[in-house]
């Protein structure tokens, strides 16, 4: 039996798919966007509630905020800059943006930038989990990345892998259309021409976001819903770095819970849902 992509008018089909996505897509990058089921907001919402069951403290309701608008800015103010992203597989970029971000939030005098840097540092974050090819690596190990370091040894990961946004300028347009065509037990390997669109896992409606994936340890969830977890425990280990450091600006924006009964996260919630 013939292969579907071999057939000519499969392929045809399928190339004119592809430009209907790229076409969709070129405005901007969507990150972890707005259909979900796992948004920017609803990471750092989740990763807000972890630091505060770890720690004993709640992020105040307007500092959670800041941190909130700060980090959609990312795709606002920078779609074009794939550090801020971790797209084009620029993870030495990627990697370093996070520690520069990281280090200079600790010591920055102003409440503002601070928040604005930490904003920033959790979209990277984030974004990695969604446009790398980490969770298709190690969907059997459920294991969270050394995105901090990777500046030191992605070249030892020659699999990894983020798609380039929105065209590729290695291989040829029939490579980039091949890429949605790879079965998924070869998504954990480095394909040639991969677009940001073959790869994205930003919510459950794009072609590897709605995919179930195919590991003992997922239960029925799809690439989407493993990334998004990730990065609700890499988020919440980001605002733990920045309380063990005892960053002065973000201290500031603590309060025990004891004091609040959980009524600052209910608040921060009902705010944002309105
Ligand atoms: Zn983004």
């Amino acid at each position: 039996m013939k292969k579907l992509s071999s057939l000519p008018w499969a392929k045809f089909t399928i190339y004119s798919i592809f430009i209907s996505i790229v076409l969709l897509d070129v405005d901007g990058i969507r990150s972890f966007g707005m259909r979900g089921p796992y948004t920017h907001e609803k990471i750092n919402e989740e990763a807000f509630k972890l630091f505060s069951k770890r720690t004993g403290f709640e992020v105040r309701i307007d500092c959670a905020e800041m941190i909130n608008q700060y980090n959609f800015q990312a795709d606002v103010y920078y779609p074009n800059k794939p550090e801020y992203h971790c797209d084009n597989s620029e993870f030495y970029r990627c990697s370093a943006l996070l520690e520069k971000l990281k280090t200079s939030a600790i010591k920055d005098p102003n409440l503002i930038t601070t928040l604005r840097k930490i904003g920033l540092a959790s979209h990277i974050v984030q974004d990695f989990y969604a446009h790398s090819n980490w969770v298709e690596i190690t969907r059997t190990s459920y294991a969270m990345a050394p995105i901090e370091n990777l500046k030191e040894f992605f070249i030892l990961a020659p699999n990894l892998q983020s798609g380039w946004h929105p065209f590729s300028p290695e291989g040829t347009p029939e490579d980039s259309v091949d890429c949605y065509l790879k079965p998924q037990d070869e998504w954990g390997q480095w394909i040639l021409g991969a677009t940001h669109g073959c790869m994205e896992k930003d919510s459950n409606y794009s072609l590897r976001g709605i995919t179930i994936a195919d590991s003992p340890i997922a239960f029925g969830r799809t690439y989407h819903e493993l990334a998004g977890e990730l990065a609700v425990e890499h988020t919440a280990k980001l605002l733990q770095y920045f309380y063990d450091k005892r960053s002065p600006q973000f201290m500031s924006c603590m309060i025990p819970s004891f004091r609040t009964v959980g009524c600052n996260q209910t608040v921060f919630k009902g705010l944002r849902s309105l």
